[in-house]
Protein backbone atom coordinates (compact mmCIF):
# COMPACT_ATOMS: atom_id res chain seq x y z
CA UNK A 1 0.00 0.00 0.00
CA UNK A 2 1.56 3.18 -0.74
CA UNK A 3 1.55 5.71 2.06
CA UNK A 4 0.77 8.68 0.49
CA UNK A 5 3.58 10.44 2.09
CA UNK A 6 6.28 10.63 -0.53
CA UNK A 7 8.30 14.16 -0.39
CA UNK A 8 7.61 14.73 2.74
CA UNK A 9 9.64 15.47 5.72
CA UNK A 10 10.33 13.40 9.12
CA UNK A 11 12.43 14.30 12.20
CA UNK A 12 13.22 11.16 14.06
CA UNK A 13 14.53 10.98 16.74
CA UNK A 14 17.13 8.21 18.32
CA UNK A 15 17.22 7.05 14.82
CA UNK A 16 20.76 5.63 14.64
CA UNK A 17 19.69 2.20 16.36
CA UNK A 18 16.58 0.36 17.60
CA UNK A 19 12.86 1.50 17.38
CA UNK A 20 14.09 4.95 16.06
CA UNK A 21 16.11 3.60 13.72
CA UNK A 22 13.07 1.34 12.00
CA UNK A 23 10.66 4.18 11.99
CA UNK A 24 13.58 5.79 9.94
CA UNK A 25 14.05 2.89 7.39
CA UNK A 26 10.45 2.49 7.02
CA UNK A 27 9.67 6.41 6.29
CA UNK A 28 12.43 6.49 3.84
CA UNK A 29 11.56 3.30 2.23
CA UNK A 30 7.77 5.88 1.24
CA UNK A 31 9.82 8.46 0.03
CA UNK A 32 9.84 10.23 2.86
CA UNK A 33 13.35 12.50 3.42
CA UNK A 34 14.41 12.38 6.75
CA UNK A 35 16.47 14.62 10.15
CA UNK A 36 17.64 11.97 11.91
CA UNK A 37 19.49 12.65 15.74
CA UNK A 38 21.31 10.48 17.67
CA UNK A 39 24.32 11.16 20.13
CA UNK A 40 27.33 9.28 18.80
CA UNK A 41 28.44 10.71 15.22
CA UNK A 42 30.02 7.65 13.86
CA UNK A 43 27.33 5.12 14.11
CA UNK A 44 24.42 7.80 12.92
CA UNK A 45 26.54 8.82 9.81
CA UNK A 46 26.55 4.91 9.25
CA UNK A 47 22.80 4.56 9.39
CA UNK A 48 21.76 7.82 7.45
CA UNK A 49 24.34 6.56 4.78
CA UNK A 50 22.38 3.12 4.75
CA UNK A 51 19.14 4.73 4.43
CA UNK A 52 20.52 7.31 1.64
CA UNK A 53 21.37 4.33 0.00
CA UNK A 54 18.61 1.73 0.47
CA UNK A 55 15.71 4.24 -0.27
CA UNK A 56 17.32 7.63 -2.29
CA UNK A 57 15.79 9.85 -0.05
CA UNK A 58 17.65 12.75 1.81
CA UNK A 59 18.89 12.15 5.19
CA UNK A 60 20.53 14.94 7.16
CA UNK A 61 22.33 13.59 10.76
CA UNK A 62 22.28 15.74 13.73
CA UNK A 63 24.58 14.56 16.19
CA UNK A 64 23.25 16.15 19.29
CA UNK A 65 21.39 14.99 23.06
CA UNK A 66 17.64 15.68 22.37
CA UNK A 67 16.94 15.92 25.76
CA UNK A 68 19.20 19.47 25.82
CA UNK A 69 17.47 22.57 24.47
CA UNK A 70 20.19 23.13 22.74
CA UNK A 71 20.17 19.69 20.83
CA UNK A 72 16.59 20.61 20.58
CA UNK A 73 17.49 23.79 18.48
CA UNK A 74 20.00 21.72 16.11
CA UNK A 75 17.42 19.28 15.28
CA UNK A 76 14.75 22.04 14.50
CA UNK A 77 17.29 24.29 12.21
CA UNK A 78 18.42 21.49 10.27
CA UNK A 79 14.75 21.48 8.68
CA UNK A 80 12.52 24.66 8.64
CA UNK A 81 9.71 22.29 7.52
CA UNK A 82 8.67 19.58 9.44
CA UNK A 83 6.10 17.03 8.42
CA UNK A 84 6.07 14.23 10.71
CA UNK A 85 7.96 14.13 14.44
CA UNK A 86 8.83 10.84 15.62
CA UNK A 87 9.77 11.68 19.46
CA UNK A 88 12.35 9.53 20.98
CA UNK A 89 14.94 8.87 23.61
CA UNK A 90 16.80 6.60 26.48
CA UNK A 91 14.43 5.37 28.89
CA UNK A 92 14.93 6.24 32.47
CA UNK A 93 17.20 3.80 34.33
CA UNK A 94 15.11 1.59 37.12
CA UNK A 95 15.14 1.67 40.65
CA UNK A 96 12.60 1.42 43.52
CA UNK A 97 11.01 5.12 43.83
CA UNK A 98 12.28 5.26 47.23
CA UNK A 99 15.87 5.00 46.15
CA UNK A 100 15.25 8.66 43.46
CA UNK A 101 15.62 11.91 44.45
CA UNK A 102 13.95 14.88 42.60
CA UNK A 103 16.70 15.34 40.18
CA UNK A 104 16.26 11.75 39.30
CA UNK A 105 12.99 12.48 38.62
CA UNK A 106 13.09 15.85 36.89
CA UNK A 107 15.80 14.31 34.58
CA UNK A 108 12.89 11.47 33.58
CA UNK A 109 10.50 14.17 33.44
CA UNK A 110 12.71 16.37 31.03
CA UNK A 111 13.46 13.49 28.62
CA UNK A 112 10.12 11.41 28.54
CA UNK A 113 7.99 14.03 28.79
CA UNK A 114 9.10 17.11 28.42
CA UNK A 115 11.61 16.68 25.07
CA UNK A 116 8.75 15.59 23.21
CA UNK A 117 6.22 18.40 24.48
CA UNK A 118 9.39 21.12 23.19
CA UNK A 119 9.65 19.29 19.70
CA UNK A 120 5.97 19.19 19.38
CA UNK A 121 5.41 23.03 20.15
CA UNK A 122 8.61 24.04 18.06
CA UNK A 123 6.60 22.23 14.97
CA UNK A 124 3.17 21.86 15.10
CA UNK A 125 1.53 25.65 14.06
CA UNK A 126 3.69 24.71 10.46
CA UNK A 127 2.05 21.52 10.45
CA UNK A 128 -1.68 23.32 11.30
CA UNK A 129 -0.60 25.93 8.59
CA UNK A 130 0.08 23.48 5.76
CA UNK A 131 -2.81 21.30 6.83
CA UNK A 132 -0.97 18.30 7.59
CA UNK A 133 1.48 16.79 10.62
CA UNK A 134 1.85 13.41 11.68
CA UNK A 135 3.35 13.12 15.86
CA UNK A 136 4.35 9.73 17.10
CA UNK A 137 5.89 9.70 20.25
CA UNK A 138 7.85 6.34 21.37
CA UNK A 139 6.75 5.51 24.77
CA UNK A 140 6.01 2.43 26.69
CA UNK A 141 3.95 -0.79 27.81
CA UNK A 142 4.59 0.92 31.11
CA UNK A 143 1.93 3.70 29.89
CA UNK A 144 -0.48 0.75 29.89
CA UNK A 145 0.24 -1.51 32.62
CA UNK A 146 3.16 -0.30 34.63
CA UNK A 147 6.46 -1.94 35.68
CA UNK A 148 7.46 -2.28 39.27
CA UNK A 149 10.94 -1.48 38.72
CA UNK A 150 10.54 1.46 35.98
CA UNK A 151 8.68 3.68 38.03
CA UNK A 152 10.29 6.74 36.50
CA UNK A 153 9.31 5.82 33.20
CA UNK A 154 5.95 4.67 34.27
CA UNK A 155 5.37 8.30 35.60
CA UNK A 156 6.98 10.36 33.12
CA UNK A 157 5.51 8.79 30.05
CA UNK A 158 2.23 8.86 31.18
CA UNK A 159 2.31 12.80 31.70
CA UNK A 160 3.11 12.88 28.39
CA UNK A 161 0.50 10.75 27.48
CA UNK A 162 -2.24 12.73 28.87
CA UNK A 163 -1.12 15.94 27.25
CA UNK A 164 -1.03 14.44 23.79
CA UNK A 165 -4.29 13.02 24.42
CA UNK A 166 -5.35 17.00 25.18
CA UNK A 167 -3.56 18.07 21.93
CA UNK A 168 -4.74 15.19 19.35
CA UNK A 169 -8.28 16.73 19.90
CA UNK A 170 -7.41 20.52 19.77
CA UNK A 171 -5.89 19.62 16.20
CA UNK A 172 -7.36 17.25 14.83
CA UNK A 173 -9.39 19.32 12.61
CA UNK A 174 -6.14 20.76 10.74
CA UNK A 175 -5.10 17.19 9.44
CA UNK A 176 -2.59 16.90 12.01
CA UNK A 177 -2.52 13.87 14.41
CA UNK A 178 -0.66 12.95 17.82
CA UNK A 179 -0.46 9.27 18.75
CA UNK A 180 1.54 7.15 21.00
CA UNK A 181 3.08 3.95 19.96
CA UNK A 182 3.67 1.67 23.36
CA UNK A 183 6.30 -1.06 22.51
CA UNK A 184 6.50 -3.93 24.68
CA UNK A 185 9.58 -6.32 24.47
CA UNK A 186 11.91 -5.29 21.04
CA UNK A 187 14.46 -6.98 20.16
CA UNK A 188 17.21 -3.87 20.15
CA UNK A 189 20.94 -2.58 21.71
CA UNK A 190 18.63 -1.49 25.04
CA UNK A 191 16.77 -4.94 25.32
CA UNK A 192 19.73 -6.82 24.97
CA UNK A 193 22.00 -4.56 27.35
CA UNK A 194 18.84 -5.13 30.11
CA UNK A 195 18.97 -8.74 29.79
CA UNK A 196 22.62 -9.00 30.33
CA UNK A 197 22.13 -7.14 33.03
CA UNK A 198 19.13 -9.49 34.60
CA UNK A 199 21.24 -12.44 33.52
CA UNK A 200 24.20 -11.29 35.35
CA UNK A 201 21.78 -10.67 38.50
CA UNK A 202 20.39 -14.12 38.14
CA UNK A 203 23.82 -15.86 37.56
CA UNK A 204 22.40 -16.91 34.45
CA UNK A 205 23.38 -17.07 30.94
CA UNK A 206 22.07 -14.34 28.52
CA UNK A 207 20.45 -16.99 26.43
CA UNK A 208 18.80 -18.06 29.17
CA UNK A 209 18.02 -14.76 30.83
CA UNK A 210 16.60 -13.44 27.05
CA UNK A 211 14.29 -16.83 26.87
CA UNK A 212 12.58 -16.60 30.26
CA UNK A 213 11.86 -13.15 28.67
CA UNK A 214 10.29 -14.58 25.48
CA UNK A 215 8.29 -16.86 27.44
CA UNK A 216 5.83 -14.11 28.75
CA UNK A 217 4.61 -12.98 25.09
CA UNK A 218 2.37 -15.14 23.71
CA UNK A 219 4.05 -14.62 20.51
CA UNK A 220 7.11 -16.61 22.30
CA UNK A 221 9.63 -14.21 21.05
CA UNK A 222 10.47 -10.28 20.77
CA UNK A 223 9.57 -8.26 18.08
CA UNK A 224 11.81 -6.33 15.94
CA UNK A 225 12.28 -2.69 14.57
CA UNK A 226 10.83 -3.72 11.71
CA UNK A 227 7.68 -4.43 12.67
CA UNK A 228 7.92 -1.04 14.86
CA UNK A 229 8.45 1.00 11.95
CA UNK A 230 5.72 -0.87 10.12
CA UNK A 231 3.39 0.46 12.31
CA UNK A 232 4.83 4.08 12.82
CA UNK A 233 4.85 4.70 9.10
CA UNK A 234 1.34 3.81 8.64
CA UNK A 235 0.44 6.35 11.46
CA UNK A 236 2.04 9.06 9.31
CA UNK A 237 0.68 7.89 6.16
CA UNK A 238 -2.67 10.01 4.74
CA UNK A 239 -4.69 7.05 5.30
CA UNK A 240 -4.24 7.30 8.91
CA UNK A 241 -5.64 10.93 9.16
CA UNK A 242 -8.72 9.99 11.24
CA UNK A 243 -6.75 8.30 13.64
CA UNK A 244 -5.60 10.56 16.77
CA UNK A 245 -4.96 10.54 20.07
CA UNK A 246 -4.45 6.69 20.42
CA UNK A 247 -2.24 4.46 21.98
CA UNK A 248 -1.10 1.53 20.38
CA UNK A 249 0.40 -1.32 21.88
CA UNK A 250 2.86 -3.64 20.03
CA UNK A 251 3.82 -6.42 22.79
CA UNK A 252 3.14 -9.68 20.86
CA UNK A 253 0.01 -10.05 23.29
CA UNK A 254 1.84 -9.57 26.66
CA UNK A 255 -0.73 -7.43 27.86
CA UNK A 256 -2.91 -9.62 29.24
CA UNK A 257 -6.48 -6.97 28.99
CA UNK A 258 -9.28 -7.09 26.71
CA UNK A 259 -9.33 -3.52 26.18
P1 LIG B 1 18.15 1.71 21.81
O1 LIG B 1 19.08 1.98 22.94
O2 LIG B 1 18.27 0.41 21.10
O3 LIG B 1 18.22 2.89 20.74
C1 LIG B 1 18.02 4.22 21.17
C2 LIG B 1 18.43 5.20 20.09
O4 LIG B 1 18.16 6.51 20.60
C3 LIG B 1 19.89 5.18 19.74
O5 LIG B 1 20.02 5.61 18.39
C4 LIG B 1 20.49 6.24 20.68
O6 LIG B 1 21.69 6.79 20.17
C5 LIG B 1 19.38 7.27 20.66
N1 LIG B 1 19.28 8.10 21.84
C6 LIG B 1 19.10 7.70 23.12
N2 LIG B 1 19.04 8.78 23.93
C7 LIG B 1 19.18 9.86 23.13
C8 LIG B 1 19.23 11.26 23.39
N3 LIG B 1 19.12 11.73 24.62
N4 LIG B 1 19.40 12.10 22.34
C9 LIG B 1 19.51 11.63 21.08
N5 LIG B 1 19.49 10.31 20.79
C10 LIG B 1 19.32 9.44 21.80
O7 LIG B 1 16.68 1.87 22.48
P2 LIG B 1 15.28 1.29 21.98
O8 LIG B 1 15.13 -0.10 22.50
O9 LIG B 1 15.11 1.57 20.54
O10 LIG B 1 14.26 2.18 22.85
C11 LIG B 1 13.77 3.43 22.40
C12 LIG B 1 12.79 3.96 23.45
O11 LIG B 1 11.70 3.03 23.60
C13 LIG B 1 13.41 4.13 24.84
O12 LIG B 1 12.85 5.25 25.46
C14 LIG B 1 12.97 2.87 25.55
O13 LIG B 1 12.91 3.06 26.96
C15 LIG B 1 11.59 2.67 24.96
N6 LIG B 1 11.15 1.28 25.08
C16 LIG B 1 11.81 0.30 24.45
C17 LIG B 1 11.38 -1.03 24.59
C18 LIG B 1 12.10 -2.16 23.90
O14 LIG B 1 11.74 -3.33 24.09
N7 LIG B 1 13.10 -1.92 23.10
C19 LIG B 1 10.27 -1.31 25.39
C20 LIG B 1 9.60 -0.27 26.03
C21 LIG B 1 10.05 1.03 25.87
Amino acid sequence: MDMGIKGKTALVCGASAGLGRGCADALAAEGVNLVIVARTPPKLEEAAATLRAQHGVTVQTVACDITTAEGRSAALHACPQIDILVSNAGGPPPGDFRSFTVDDWNRALNSNMLTPIELIRAVIDGMISRGFGRIVNITSSAVKAPIDALCLSNGARSGLTGFAAGLARRVASHNVTVNNLLPGGFDTDRTRANVTALAKEANQSVVEAMAHEMRKVPAGRLGTAQEFGAACAFLCSTHAGFITGQNLLIDGGAYPGTF
